[in-house]
């Protein structure tokens, strides 16, 4: 089966709801792990969802030209819902009886890890199932501003859902085995210091730290250093904050200008070279381009997993 995948927004003035999390970023998320497994499945995956648009109008028809130019056969576009902060659980929107055969099982599935059943809903309203050619799906998997939906959703879950929803089969090794290091509980003086040295955040002679799981001078030294680059209070201790935005960074979420913000964008310029005030703007984007050329990239200012592997391995 072909399938166009459209991770939704994600393409500037294109941009997603904001809630307790970013619709992009999990849009994002859910997405990649969506193809990854179809395509492990054999499948082939078109990726509709372009990098750049003029306006959000441009976005969503060139998602469309592209499914209907590579006549996938099933289109599924993935968002997240947003409203009340009350409104919460799972709609999946379809404009014709062959799309509401698709919907129906991927909302069973999704519907299956604890979200509320909205049903699935009557999308002729919607761009991008108005105007594809073949039968199309639009995926609110959760609502980001609904506490109970966020404590509930966990991206490899929701991408399992929609694939067994899709195909009625999973892959039988797991695609993504790598474990995503925002959730990573070890907070040993180890794994920081072996963190550190992932980050090249050196001790006051410009070194690597010795990884010896010893909480010495050399490496309260290079923490604070790591906490001036972040924008936290310069302490020396790693407690929740400081962890968490080690996490983060590890997690080697893709970064868009005019989109993210804060202590891992503070992190990126500090590595490719401009004043750190964690806005995402045009000099960072000049720089990280810059950085990108020197290092053999495609200089598209986006901080992708290419870019990632560049700057932390
Ligand atoms: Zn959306």
């Amino acid at each position: 089966m072909k399938y166009g995948i459209d991770i939704g927004h994600n393409s500037p003035p294109d941009t997603g709801a904001r809630g307790i999390k970013f619709e992009d970023t999990l849009n994002v998320d859910v997405g990649n792990r969506v193809i990854s497994k179809l395509q492990a499945l054999g499948h082939e995956v078109i990726t509709c969802n372009p990098t750049r648009s003029s306006s959000v109008r441009d976005s969503l028809s060139q998602r469309c030209n592209k499914a209907n130019a590579a006549r996938v056969e099933v289109f599924v576009s993935i968002h997240f819902n947003a409203f009340n902060g009350q409104a919460n659980g799972t709609e999946v929107f379809a404009a014709s009886d062959s799309g509401r055969r698709i919907a129906q099982p991927v909302l069973n599935e999704i519907v299956k890890l604890g979200f509320f059943n909205r049903g699935v809903k009557n999308g002729s309203h919607l761009f991008v199932l108005r105007n594809t050619n073949m039968p199309a799906i639009l995926v609110e998997c959760c609502f980001i501003d609904s506490q109970k939906d966020m404590n509930l959703f966990n991206a490899e879950a929701t991408a399992n859902a929609i694939v067994r929803g899709l195909t009625g089969k999973l892959p039988s090794v797991p695609v993504n085995s790598v474990p995503d290091e925002e959730q990573n509980i070890d907070t040993s003086v180890m794994r920081l210091q072996k963190a550190l040295n992932r980050l090249k955040i050196t001790d006051r002679n410009g070194k690597a730290l010795v990884e010896n799981n010893q909480l010495n001078t050399e490496t309260k030294y290079a923490v604070e250093k790591f906490q001036g680059i972040v924008g936290i209070e310069k302490t020396g201790i790693v407690g929740e904050t400081t962890w968490s935005i080690i996490n983060q960074i590890l997690a080697k979420r893709i970064i868009r200008p005019n989109h993210a913000g804060g202590p891992v964008v503070r992190y990126i310029q500090h590595r490719v070279g401009v004043d750190a005030d964690g806005i995402f703007g045009p000099q960072t984007e000049a720089a990280i381009k810059r950085f990108q050329r020197q290092n053999g990239l495609l200089a598209d200012g986006i901080i992708g997993p290419a870019s990632w592997q560049k700057l932390i391995g």
